[in-house]
């Protein structure tokens, strides 16, 4: 890695120890100067790293003169949208600069074409209220602190997924920064094979200012509940959730529902449906999809409502508040065929694994949940032209995150993730119900997510690399992030 010295040295940068302020001393070379700011919060502090100096661009202008700087001086850096990455480096890096797009902050609504401009540094908070005046949104986050640009690049599951694919499917185009400092659009008309890779290509092509997003209509009611479940509820509870998994979700893609089991210290496992319905809501006659989890079939120890025939924002916004910044965090990812008997498998090697060591150190809690992507969500995706994920059928996304206090522990949770998923995806190996695939967004610093997309993917991702990025600058030059394999 070129030491933070070796940056100056190659780009012209003069350091202000005062401000520590980064200035261009030769204006010919560096076109304007560029200034230092202080640090953002990272979500988890478990991904924080603090970079030599961070840029706030101002523009897609300021980027490319940066993005072209550093591929002619051969300086490292990073990229950061929101900040909501779970792996170190991702958003930050030791010895380097720091791309933070958090200025690239506009909304804007064209009502004649349907589409939503989005700076790709908003959050989904700030996306969410200002289209909601014009009674339509988009697929973003679920949770609204969480950054579009890692969110959309990424992937992207959201409410509305059953009926429109990953949120990434609904970017109409995208306004990108490539090594040479070039900006183009990407989309289905201009360099569509691009287009395509983008969608899962996390940081890999370059840095993207600006998602062009198609619109859903907002005008009717949306609705979240959140149903807790004793853990005595687990096998009627896995029983409702395998038959959404296998074509509940199909049945009323309006609906969307996430399963998770936690434990919270040393106290007995909970389970949680947070469900969300795209429609009026009426207590006394909800639609069939949600009856199960609502009414004491399955016996609940609450039904809290989020938001009652409300909006999609304040569900966000909601969950948002749940899952405030300042907590560690890690995450690891996988996926199966849904399979009943697998899932209660999986829940217990979860439960086996968070051992009372694990559960008595600082803060801790632990999450297993589980997201079904159903055949229509599949069709939406591919009607509007695919993707890189290389998905063929239906499965079922699983993700473990623990929480906890100290920096101390940050090695235990890391090797306690890898250990439930590494034994996780075996069980799942052994029943026969293994999928390759693993969501971006979800993977964990030890995992590697763009092999799982498949070879023609893969190749596909590669050629585009070469074309797009000859100089594999987003890969050498830019260490955080799931790289395409070979760059
Ligand atoms: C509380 C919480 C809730 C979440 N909810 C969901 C959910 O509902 N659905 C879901 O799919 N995921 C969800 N995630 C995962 C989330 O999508 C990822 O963590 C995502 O990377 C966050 O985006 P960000 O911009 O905040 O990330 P950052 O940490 O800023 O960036 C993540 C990666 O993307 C790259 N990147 C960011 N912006 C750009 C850009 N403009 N151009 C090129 N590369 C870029 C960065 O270099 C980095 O490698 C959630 C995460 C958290 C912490």
């Amino acid at each position: 890695m070129l030491s933070f010295k070796t940056i100056l040295l190659c780009s012209g940068l003069v350091l202000r120890v005062d401000a520590f302020a980064l200035q261009f001393r030769n204006p010919v070379t560096c076109l304007q100067p560029l200034e230092c700011d202080t640090l953002s919060t990272y979500w988890s502090p478990a991904a924080r790293q603090d970079a030599t100096c961070i840029f706030t661009p101002a523009n897609t202008q300021d980027v490319a003169r940066a993005v072209k700087l550093f591929t002619r001086k051969n300086c490292q850096f990073a990229i950061r949208g929101g900040g909501h990455s779970y792996n170190p480096g991702w958003a930050g890096i030791v010895n380097g600069v720091l791309i933070s797009l958090s200025n690239l902050n506009t909304v804007t609504y064209d009502p004649q074409t349907g589409l939503a401009s989005i700076g790709a540094g908003n959050r989904w908070r700030n996306v969410y209220a200002s289209l909601a005046p014009h009674n339509v949104t988009v697929l973003g986050g679920r949770s609204s602190n969480v950054g579009v640009g890692g969110y959309l690049t990424g992937g992207g599951i959201s409410y509305y997924s059953n009926e429109r694919g990953w949120a990434t499917d609904n970017i109409h185009s995208v306004e990108i920064v490539l090594a040479d400092g070039k900006i183009i659009t990407a989309s289905r008309e201009q360099n569509s094979e691009l287009f395509r890779c983008i969608k899962g290509g996390s940081n890999n092509y370059g840095v993207i200012t600006k998602f062009v997003l198609e619109t859903v209509d907002a005008s009717r009611p949306f609705n979240g509940f959140v149903g807790v479940y004793p853990d005595s509820s687990t096998n009627d509870l896995f029983t409702a959730a395998y038959s959404y998994c296998t074509g509940g979700s199909d049945s009323d893609p309006k609906s969307h529902m996430i399963f998770s089991s936690s434990i919270n210290g040393t106290s007995v496992a909970l389970n949680a449906v947070i469900m969300t319905y795209r429609d009026a809501f009426d207590a006394a006659n909800p639609a069939p999809v949600l009856e199960p989890y609502l009414d004491s079939n399955i016996p609940n120890l609450a039904i809290i409502p989020i938001s009652i025939n409300g909006t999609v924002g304040e569900v966000a916004n909601a969950l948002s508040n749940g899952q405030a910044p300042g907590n560690r965090y890690t995450m690891g990812t996988f996926s199966i065929y849904a399979d009943l008997e697998l899932l209660k498998d999986l829940r217990n090697i979860w439960a086996e694994e968070t051992t009372t060591t694990i559960r008595t150190r600082p803060g801790f809690a632990t999450e297993f949940a589980f997201q079904p992507v159903g055949e229509k969500w599949l069709a939406s995706s591919a009607a509007r032209g695919g993707n890189s994920f290389g998905i063929t059928s239906p499965l079922v996304v699983v993700w473990i995150q623990p929480r906890w206090n100290s920096a101390a522990d940050d090695a235990v949770m890391v090797e306690y993730t890898d250990r439930v998923r590494t034994r996780c995806e075996q069980a799942a190996r052994d029943a026969g119900k293994f999928a390759k695939f693993r969501h971006l967004n979800y993977g964990g610093r030890n995992q590697d997510i763009i092999p799982s997309f498949g070879t023609a993917s893969v190749l596909r991702m590669q050629l585009n690399k070469i074309r797009y990025d000859p100089l594999n600058v987003f890969g050498r030059l830019v260490p955080g992030g799931f790289k395409i394999p070979g760059f």
